[in-house]
């Protein structure tokens, strides 16, 4: 039985410099947030969410976020403690960096993901204004050099058809890239988006993608309201899943379904998204290299996650 998994994207902050993205929840927020510094999450939080990943067999997709909102130091203390937790090396998805930003991050990543959403270049130019695709291959480019993995976003229901699958077969051949992930478009409130594509036209991306490239890591993303398509998006090549609100809704009617839809795939779920493993938190806690103070912080986050997941 081939193993599956839950991908969980740990996001840095609730801000974003770009801001200005059709589709992106971010792009409602950026007016409403003054200080973008105030829109960071707690260290303290983002480990304690870390160390629910590994207990529960979640790999961390990515850390994501953080454009403007720390600096540069900051961004790499949290990679550097976030992979002690992961004990394996992260991938980064925090927008464009330079050659020696990338270097300070090397010893904590496995790699980089860059967020093209639309491969199609005129809708490109059209959703994502503030960020071109350019900048993004320049930085493959450099990954290549730095002999860092190179992974990519694409989101479908924007509007592009599946003539535009042959730019997407040409983008990832021309930088190598080593995994997707395809999320179906989850259309928020305050954007031009109102609905999301249809589950056949989805799974022909990924059967497009997995029949051109059987090698591709592809994770896929859904949606609470469409978790009944994850098995489909198993059988048509997808080998893990995202974009759940896993620890909102630990153990309840939608965290069964996703398993049952593993189930149904014929697949063997190595995550748990229902049964909160019985480990000894505090030693967790104990054992990472950071403050005391940092420490005691984790703690109580920590408490108010599990909290919400037995409930
Ligand atoms: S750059 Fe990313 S986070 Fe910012 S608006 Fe665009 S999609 Fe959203």
């Amino acid at each position: 039985m081939k193993p599956t998994h839950f991908e969980r994207a740990i996001f840095l902050s609730w801000y974003c410099a770009k801001g200005d993205c059709k589709f992106c929840y971010m792009s409602t927020q950026k007016n409403k947030i003054k200080n973008p510094r105030l829109a960071r999450r707690k260290l303290a939080s983002i480990i304690a969410e870390a160390l629910i990943c590994k207990a529960c067999g979640w790999e961390i997709e990515f850390l994501s976020g953080g454009y403007e909102s720390h600096t540069l130091e900051e961004l790499v203390n949290i990679t550097k403690i976030i992979k002690q937790i992961n004990k394996k090396k992260l991938w980064l998805n925090i927008g464009v960096l330079k050659e020696s930003e990338l270097k300070k991050f090397k010893p904590y990543i496995q790699g980089i993901t860059g967020a093209i959403e639309v491969i199609n270049p005129r809708l490109h130019k059209k959703i994502c204004p503030s960020k071109p695709i350019k900048p993004i291959e320049n930085m493959f480019n450099l990954c290549n050099k730095l002999k860092l993995k190179k992974s990519m976003t694409l989101i479908i229901g924007l509007g592009e058809t599946l003539n535009d699958f042959p730019l997407l077969k040409n983008f990832i051949k021309k930088h190598k890239i080593d995994r997707i992930t395809l999320y179906a478009l989850n259309p928020h409130p305050g954007t031009p988006f109102k609905k999301g594509p249809k589950t056949n036209y989805y799974i022909k991306w990924i059967k497009q993608t997995r029949k051109t490239f059987p090698q591709l890591q592809i994770i896929a993303g859904s949606w609470v309201n469409r978790l009944n398509e994850i098995h489909q998006l198993l059988e048509a090549g997808a080998d893990s899943i995202t974009k759940f609100p896993s620890i909102k809704l630990f153990n309840t009617k939608f965290s069964h379904q996703i398993e049952n839809e593993v189930k149904k795939a014929n697949r063997k779920f190595t995550s748990t998204l229902t049964k909160l493993p019985k480990i000894n938190w505090q030693k967790q806690i104990d054992q990472l290299n950071i403050e005391k103070d940092l420490k005691d912080q984790v703690k109580v986050s920590l408490n108010n996650y599990l909290k919400k997941m037995q409930k």
